[in-house]
Order: C-alpha cells, then structure tokens, then sequence
C-alpha cells in the first residue's frame, strides 16, 4: 500500500495550546505553530507524509465564516488532489461541533476528514494533543474513514459530525455521541471500524454559504417572558433556535411570540437544553398550528449551524426544514 499523504490544516485551539508550565491553569490557545506540532510528532514515527497549512491560530471560540470557508476551499481543493488521501483539521474543542457539522453538510465524502483537538495545552502534564493527533493520522490514512462525512477523534474514539457534542468543559473524554455511539475505537496502533461506510460516494448535501445569516439561540428557563424573542427579531435575526426545557418546551407566552416569528418568516426550530434526548413534533407543543420545527437528534449548537445552512441556500419554507432536520 502507498503510504498516506494527509493535508494538515491548523486553526489553534488547545491542542497548539502552550501554557509555558507543565502545573500552571492558564494558557493561550493556538499559541503553538502548526510546524512545530508536526515537528513532535514526527518523532513519533507515523507511517504518513503530513502536509501543513496554517489556516489560523485562534481559539475556537473565535472562529467564523472567513476561517471557516478557509477550511471549506483547502478541503475541497484536496478532494480533487490525487496526490492527497486524507484531511486532518486540528481545532479548539468549545467549536469544533460546529466546524465539523458544517463541513460534514457541505463537503463530499469520497476522502476522510477528520477534526482533532485536545482538552490540555501541549506542554501540560499527562497532555493528550500528540495521543490524539497520533490517532487522528491513523484514521485519516484508512480508506474506510472515507465515506462517513466528517469525523471528529478525541480520547481514542472517532465520532460522526452529525452525533459528537462536546459534554464536559476540562476531563479527556469531553465529547459524547448522540444518539448513535462512536464509529470506531483508536490508538495510535489500533483502528477498529463498528460499521461499514453509510455515505459512501456522497455529494455535498449543500452548498457552501456565500455568507451566514444571523441565527440567534435562545434559551429557555423558568419564569422568562417573551422579550427576549422580540429583542432578537429586533436586531434582525433570520432564524431563531429554541434551546427548550426538556422536549423543546418554553412557556406559552415564549411559544406565542415564537409562533408570530414563525408567521413573519423567521423559521423557529425547537431544540433542548438537556443533554442527550430527541425533541418530537407535537408531542406537549402543537409544531403543526404553531408553523415551528422540531430539532429531532441535533442539539441548539448543531440545530443553528443546520438553520443557518438551509435559509443561507433559501430553503425557509417548515416542511422542507423538517425534512432536513428529520435526515439529521
Ligand atoms: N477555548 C479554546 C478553543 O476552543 C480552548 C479549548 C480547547 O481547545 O479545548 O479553542
């Protein structure tokens, strides 16, 4: 077998975190380059060319649109490279949901594309940047990581774009899949598939956006009014993504004003602010008289970066978003 030539496209975050003290709790996200990653780990020995591109070196609380159709045109540009056979995106975990939900809508299939990141800056004690990054090139190089749209490696498992959510703020395993489990198990020596490819050959399911609407995530909590639904409207919010109490609930006064944003044009998706569970259509909020969209599997961050998509390539109309969000 030829050995695999990975395009290594850097944007900071913790894994090219360095805080200067093994012990110390701050750092700097993406203070690390990119060459000097790809430095300690090619004292590792891996079995694959690594080629870098530096698309930034920032925290991933700060990405957006120009990093991430940076990332969009360099991964498209290496599908259509023979001489490249895998994607490696390192990435801040706080965003690194949204960056692969989106690139997973609207990138093809045929090359694996895999988003790594890390919970502790390179030079931290018991550091897992390198583990992953070690993982994250034994999938990109196995054509059978191509096919299932983007994924993401952290803490020895290989989620789907569409399924990982980050869930803890500091342990290793900080990423759950939901609702389907991890598609494979990894170690640096190991790489263990639980399925066959289920998009193989697939177009992109969208196209990239010119640019991103506003779309606003609202959270419910007990006792609110519907203000806040009007100040979002009133700066201009092209959708509106409800991170409801348990199964997309907020009260009524919320969902009235929410249903008269809906009859305005402003797509409403209910979503939850629980952790794992699917938000149904009509099951205590009437989605069908009130013109509102249930979020199904997605969670509020996904469920807005798949809002933004939709109205960003016109598709505003509740049947055709219900349908996107029903495929997940
Ligand atoms: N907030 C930073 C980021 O998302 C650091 C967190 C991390 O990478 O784990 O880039």
């Amino acid at each position: 077998m030829t050995k695999a030539r990975i395009l290594v496209l850097g944007t900071g975050g913790t894994i090219a975190g360095a805080a200067g003290s093994a012990t110390g709790g701050g750092y700097r996200a993406g203070g690390l380059a990119l060459a000097a990653m790809l430095e300690q780990l090619a004292a590792l020995g891996l079995d694959a060319e690594l080629v870098p591109q530096e698309v930034a070196r920032i925290g991933s609380q700060d990405i957006g649109w120009p990093q991430w159709q940076a990332l969009h045109a360099a991964c498209l540009g290496a599908m259509d490279d023979l001489s490249i056979t895998g994607i490696i995106i390192t990435h801040g975990t706080d965003t690194a949901e949204e960056t692969a939900f989106l690139l997973d809508l609207t990138l093809p299939t045929h090359k694996p594309v895999v988003l790594v990141g890390a919970m502790r800056p390179a030079d931290a004690v018991g550091a897992d940047g390198m583990r992953n990054f070690a993982n994250a090139v034994k999938v990109a190089s196995d054509r059978q990581a191509a096919g299932r749209g983007v994924v993401l490696v952290m803490g020895d498992s290989v989620l789907a774009a569409r399924d990982a959510r980050k869930a803890a703020t500091a342990q290793i395993d900080a990423f759950k899949s939901f609702p389907r489990g991890s598609l494979a198990r990894v170690t640096p020596a190991n790489l263990d598939w639980f399925g066959p490819p289920h998009r193989v050959g697939e177009a992109a399911r969208y196209a990239f956006p010119a640019s991103l609407p506003r779309v606003a995530i609202l959270t419910a909590g007990a006792g609110m009014d519907e203000q806040p639904v009007q100040a979002l409207l009133g700066i201009g919010c092209k959708g509106v993504v409800l991170a409801g109490m348990g199964q997309g609930n907020a009260p009524a006064c919320v969902l009235t004003a929410l249903a008269d944003a809906a009859v305005a044009g402003v797509p409403v998706v209910r979503s939850t602010r629980v952790d794992e569970g699917l938000v149904d259509r009509n099951i205590e909020v009437d989605d069908d008289a009130l013109g509102l969209v249930a979020a199904r599997a997605l969670g509020p961050a996904k469920a807005r970066m798949l809002l933004m998509v939709l109205i960003a390539v016109g598709i505003t109309d509740v049947a055709r978003i219900q349908a996107a969000f029903d495929s997940g």
